[in-house]
């Protein structure tokens, strides 16, 4: 039986509450671990929150053993606004853990999230997507059987002195602290349907479940997969349309191929030609479709695939 928890933290200028929405869900087949799911940690992810809804309508009814614990919307005020920060304070949720209550809202917030949420699991999955862009591979943090049974093609592991998507104050410091086995999912995004990303979203965790034990059934075997110890993250210099030229998401780049171009909504003007940074590479974040965009913004990111390890897969 699934039992939703609100925990307020405020009350907002405007008289609305603030407030987190915590379900549980208590497996009737047995006992086992209390996996937290977490998504919109970032407000412009809702794809997270999707596969979390996902996971809550096909285990609802406790068919499963142990606890789902699930955090659909982390940060409520920047899922309202679709940013990736806080609009109130102008934070990244994501550098805060494991937060303040007596510091900024986002602070506050993710006090409480610390408290009510990563304090209370034994397992834990942290959904996140990227937002105009699309984004496919997932970290591997302290728990590298869990983040390989999520069934993604690529995935990153930290190697000191070398590029990489690493920052102090995430969800997972909280949990890895703890020795909490943790996984970091990076998973759709963008201006396309996002109903595919949700269902390997909903597959993923599924599969880490039998993994766990959770779900009965031997774990699917991943696919054929690549460990990144490098990720280089290019940023566009100029704002306009961006048409991109870079290969789907899994495939491999060579050195200096076209990554995309922008051009000039005012004067038609090829402004940029964006190149892959690295000698051999493979595509993880990519635009799918032409649109507007910033200096400044994400533009593509790129797996280096020396020192790579690959696993064959079935
Ligand atoms: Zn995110």
């Amino acid at each position: 039986m699934r039992t939703v928890r609100r925990v307020p933290l405020t009350t907002l200028t405007s008289g609305m509450e603030l407030a987190l929405c915590i379900h549980k869900i208590q497996g009737t087949l047995g006992d086992g671990p209390t996996l937290g799911i977490s998504a919109a940690i970032h407000g412009d992810e809702p794809g997270g929150t999707h596969m979390v809804m996902e996971i809550a309508r096909r285990y609802g009814g406790g068919n499963f053993r142990g606890r789902l614990i699930l955090l659909p919307v982390a940060n409520p005020l920047a899922f309202e606004a679709y940013s990736r920060n806080t609009p109130l304070d102008a934070q990244n949720m994501n550098r805060l853990f494991p937060g303040n209550a007596g510091g900024r809202v986002t602070e506050q917030l993710v006090a409480l999230i610390t408290a009510e949420f990563l304090n209370t699991i034994d397992v834990y999955i942290d959904i996140h997507t990227a937002a105009q862009p699309t984004v496919d591979y997932i970290y591997i943090l302290n728990a590298e059987d869990l983040s390989r049974s999520f069934g993604s093609r690529v995935l990153y592991r930290f190697e000191a002195g070398r590029a990489g998507p690493v920052y102090d104050g995430n969800s997972t410091s909280v949990t890895r602290a703890r020795g909490v086995p943790s996984v970091t999912v990076e998973l759709g995004g963008g201006m396309i349907d996002q109903t595919p990303y949700i269902a390997r979203g909903v597959a993923g965790v599924e599969n880490i479940m039998r993994t766990l034990g959770m779900v009965d059934g031997e774990p699917l075997p991943p696919p054929a997969q690549i460990v990144v110890h490098a990720i280089t993250m290019v940023r566009l210099k100029a704002g306009g349309f961006l048409y991109t030229e870079a290969p789907p998401l899994g495939d491999e780049i060579a050195g200096g191929a076209v990554l995309g171009r922008v051009v000039s909504p005012h004067t038609f003007d090829e402004l940029e030609v964006i190149r892959s940074p690295v000698d051999q590479g493979i595509m993880i974040l990519s635009h799918l479709t032409t649109g507007l965009v910033q200096p400044g913004e994400d533009g593509y990111m790129v797996g280096d695939l020396t020192g790579c390890e690959r696993f064959g897969g079935v």
